[in-house]
């Protein structure tokens, strides 16, 4: 599964086909809302980085830890559906961007291609990010944006 998404990814999108595999671990999602709670605002996407982070927008799925790199994924996850794959998908972006030492203008940059490529991959099954997670592209790209 992994090794498939890798070739994906770095078929499709300008990320480096690095076969190092991240460590997966699961963990609740009271666990993972926790973790990501204390990673807090201000070392935003420092260690484990995740996602949108307007308070309330949206429930934390996974998480990306680029010291350990380590993907955390809800222990409810199974991926069997492409949702749950999407999700795997996301996680393994910042896996490559990490490995790869790619450079952001800042921490919150990363999601763009994250999300891109999870609505990307969605759209094989003809389903979208916006239906599934209920995050459409314009936020995506409001909230990857370095303003502030
Ligand atoms: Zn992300």
């Amino acid at each position: 599964m992994l090794e498939e998404i890798v070739t994906w990814l770095s078929s499709n999108f300008d990320l480096p086909a690095i076969k190092e595999r991240p460590a997966v671990e699961f963990a609740s999602r009271m666990k993972l809302a926790t973790m990501r709670a204390g990673d807090g605002a201000l070392s935003e996407g420092l260690t484990n980085h995740d996602e949108l982070n307007q308070p309330g927008q949206r429930q934390v799925v996974a998480l990306y830890n680029d010291k350990s790199k380590t993907i955390l994924l809800p222990d409810d996850w199974t991926g069997t559906s492409p949702a749950d794959q999407s999700i795997l998908v996301h996680e393994m972006v910042h896996h490559l961007q990490n490995l790869g030492k790619l450079t952001f203008e800042c921490p919150r940059a990363r999601e763009k291609s994250a999300y891109l490529a999870q609505d990307e991959w969605l759209g094989r099954f003809g389903m979208s990010l916006e239906h599934e997670f209920d995050v459409d592209m314009f936020t995506v790209l409001i909230s990857s944006a370095c303003m502030f």
